[in-house]
């Protein structure tokens, strides 16, 4: 295991974002998170960047049950397809040379089928007033000039503007940072 991945394993646990269990996952949805409000994750290793985000579904669709009908499904499918091209998603300043160090991985919970899905009209009503889902991306970069990343600048403002705010926390090598992000404060300021 690499450094950077137990800084990230680190920040992750810190944040509550690394589900054990399926089973905890859930619960942790019920305690956590809120509408409107997401994470994210940064962490800067010599030359890498990782970086994480996660929004309640339901300010990316509009929903979090499963995506059941073709309209649903497209809606989810188009949301993914942004997700998975960070440069919608985030700037970073150009003369660090960051460039995509594998694909970005995009995961929306209801897009997977759930165990618990019941066969019964009222508990699965039930199941959907409960249910709780979110997107969750990973983008990892190499960067030529990492020193020269002096901001995250957040662009999923745009992209969705059911994001009111997103928790951002960072681990680099000029310290640990922290800020509330909003549409008119998108910039995460990676420097003191
Ligand atoms: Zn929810």
């Amino acid at each position: 295991m690499t450094q950077l991945n137990i800084i990230i394993i680190f920040l992750l646990l810190s944040s509550s974002i690394l589900c054990a269990t399926e089973k905890e996952h859930k619960k942790r949805h019920h305690e956590a998170h809120i509408h409107g409000h997401g994470k994210l994750n940064a962490a800067i290793e010599r030359n890498k960047l990782m970086i994480e985000i996660e929004v309640p579904a339901y300010n990316i669709v509009g929903f979090e049950h499963q995506a059941k009908t073709d309209k649903q499904k497209s809606k989810v499918k188009q949301a993914v397809d942004i997700f998975r091209k960070p440069q919608l998603i985030i700037k970073l300043d150009a003369s660090a040379g960051c460039s995509l160090a594998k694909k970005a991985e995009v995961k929306a919970d209801l897009l997977e089928k759930k165990k618990e899905e019941s066969s019964g009209n009222h508990n699965q009503h039930r199941d959907e007033a409960e249910e709780h889902s979110e997107f969750h991306v990973e983008y990892s970069f190499h960067c030529k000039k990492i020193d020269n990343i002096k901001a995250i600048h957040v662009r999923a403002f745009q992209q969705f503007s059911g994001i009111e705010e997103l928790e951002a926390r960072a681990i680099t090598p000029k310290g640990q940072f922290t800020q509330e992000l909003k549409q008119s404060s998108a910039n995460f300021r990676l420097e003191q």
